[in-house]
C-alpha cells in the first residue's frame, strides 16, 4: 500500500497544521473545513477504514477516542457540543484511505431531520 498523504503529515514529510499529538494519534486542521472548527483525528498506524481497524486493530478505537475526549475537554468543546464522523469506502465519499475521523465542531450543526 503507498503511504497515504497522513502517513506523510505523520513522518513530517508534508506540512499540516498540527492541533493534538500523542504517541499514537495525531489531529490536524482539515484543509476544505465543512464547520467552523473542522478536525481529522488519526491513528499513526494506517488501517483502510474503521471496518478494517475494527477487525485488525480494535484498540486504535479506543487511542481514537481517548485523544478526542482529551482535546474536546481540554479545549472546551464538549459543553457546546461537536460531531464525529467516519466515511467508508465510494458511498462514504471515502476519499483518503487511512482510517480519519472529521471532529466537526464551533457553530451549530445542522440535523439529520
Ligand atoms: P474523507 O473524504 O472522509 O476521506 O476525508 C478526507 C479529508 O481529508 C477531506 O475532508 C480533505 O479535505 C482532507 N485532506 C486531504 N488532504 C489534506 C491535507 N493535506 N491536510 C489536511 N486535510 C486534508
Amino acid at each position: 500500500m503507498s503511504e497515504s498523504v497522513f502517513t506523510k503529515i505523520i513522518n513530517r514529510e508534508l506540512p499540516a497544521s498540527i492541533v493534538y499529538e500523542n504517541d499514537k494519534v495525531i489531529a490536524i486542521e482539515d484543509i476544505n473545513p465543512q464547520a467552523k472548527i473542522h478536525l481529522l483525528f488519526i491513528h499513526k498506524e494506517a488501517t483502510k477504514n474503521v471496518n478494517q481497524m475494527t477487525e485488525t486493530k480494535p484498540e486504535q478505537l479506543k487511542d481514537i477516542f481517548e485523544a478526542v475526549l482529551t482535546y474536546t475537554r481540554e479545549q472546551g468543546i464538549e459543553e457546546d457540543g461537536f460531531r464525529v464522523v467516519t466515511n467508508i469506502n465510494k458511498f462514504g465519499c471515502q476519499t483518503v484511505f487511512h482510517t480519519h475521523f472529521h471532529l466537526l465542531a464551533g457553530e451549530q450543526l445542522g440535523g439529520f431531520s
